[in-house]
């Protein structure tokens, strides 16, 4: 953890367990803030997880914008 501004726990999708989620605010070309990205995520249990992976399910659970 260090790039990010926001951490929560989930549920990893892989095992289901919980996992922390670094985000960071994601800010439009005008400098206001348009949502968060996910930069980090852990799982407790050691699931090796592509952030694009996460943020898609995350996306698809309506998680994320
Ligand atoms: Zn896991």
């Amino acid at each position: 953890m260090g790039v990010s501004d926001r951490v929560s726990w989930e549920r990893c999708p892989s095992c289901g367990g919980p996992a922390a989620a670094g985000w960071q605010a994601s800010t439009g070309p005008d400098g206001l803030l348009v949502g968060e990205d996910l930069v980090e995520f852990d799982c407790s249990s050691g699931c090796s997880l592509l952030l694009r992976e996460v943020t898609e399910t995350f996306r698809a659970s309506g998680r994320m914008p």
